[in-house]
C-alpha cells in the first residue's frame, strides 16, 4: 500500500458528520528507540481512502489514516516499519510543544486579545510594507492579514502580500525581515540566489532573522 508520512500536520480530525464513512479508534503503539521503550497513544482513522498516511501534528498527536480494509496487524506492521520516522517526529513535536509558552488565558480572553493584535497588525504591517517598498520596488495590489502559525508571510503572483498577525508577537526586527522577504518576491518569485541578494541588500541580517523564526516561531501564540 502506498504510504505518506506527514509531520507537523495541521488537518483537524474529521467532524462528526463524516463518521458514517470513517471509523476512529484509539490505540497504543510501542516503539523502542535508543534503548528506551515508548508507549505512544495514537488514533487510527479508517475511511474510504486507498493509501496509508501517518501524520503527527503540532500537539504530537499521531494519526494513522488507512483504508477501511486495513487490519490491525497491517497497521502495527506499518508502525514497526516506520518506527524511526514516527519517534523522531514525535519527540520533535513534544519538544516544540513543551517550549511553547504556557497560557492561562480562557478562550474568551484569548479571542479578545487576538482581535486586538489583528487590529494592530492591520495598521502596523502596511506601514512597514510602505516603508520598505520604497527601497525594494515591485508592485503589489493589496495586503491581507491572516491567522497562520507556521507561514509568516506570502506573496501571490497576483500581487497580494499576506502576513500572519502573529508577527506582532515577535521582535519588530523579525517582522521587518518577513516584510522585506515578501516584498522581494514581487521581483523574484522564487528563492534563487538573486532573491537572497535582493533581501540582503535591504536586510543584511536576514540569516539570523530566518533562524530566529525557525527556532521561536512556535512561541508566537497567546
Ligand atoms: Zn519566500
Amino acid at each position: 500500500m502506498p504510504l505518506a508520512l506527514i509531520a507537523r500536520d495541521a488537518r483537524p480530525l474529521p467532524a462528526e458528520a463524516e463518521y458514517d464513512t470513517i471509523v476512529i479508534m484509539q490505540t497504543i503503539i510501542t516503539i523502542t528507540h535508543d534503548q528506551t521503550e515508548y508507549t505512544l497513544p495514537c488514533t487510527i482513522l479508517r475511511s474510504r481512502r486507498k493509501t496509508c498516511a501517518i501524520t503527527i501534528d503540532e500537539d504530537a498527536n499521531i494519526v494513522f489514516r488507512v483504508p477501511s480494509r486495513a487490519t490491525n496487524r497491517q497497521i502495527m506492521q506499518l508502525a514497526k516499519e516506520k518506527s524511526r520516522w514516527i519517534i523522531t517526529h514525535y519527540l520533535e513535536a513534544c519538544a516544540r510543544k513543551n517550549s511553547r509558552p504556557h497560557s492561562d488565558l480562557s478562550d474568551v480572553q484569548r479571542t479578545a486579545l487576538e482581535n486586538r493584535y489583528k487590529e494592530a497588525a492591520r495598521s502596523y504591517i502596511p506601514r512597514r510594507v510602505a516603508y520598505y517598498h520604497a527601497v525594494t520596488g515591485g508592485s503589489y495590489k493589496r495586503i491581507t492579514i491572516r491567522d497562520q502559525k507556521t507561514r509568516w508571510g506570502s506573496c501571490s503572483s497576483k500581487g497580494t502580500l499576506s502576513f500572519s498577525w502573529r508577527l506582532m508577537l515577535a521582535p519588530p526586527a523579525i517582522l521587518d525581515y518577513v516584510v522585506v522577504h515578501e516584498l522581494c518576491h514581487l521581483t523574484h518569485m522564487n528563492h534563487s540566489p538573486a532573491f537572497w541578494q535582493a533581501v540582503e541588500a535591504v536586510y543584511p541580517d536576514w540569516q539570523n532573522a530566518r533562524k530566529w523564526l525557525k527556532e521561536h516561531g512556535c512561541e508566537l501564540v497567546l
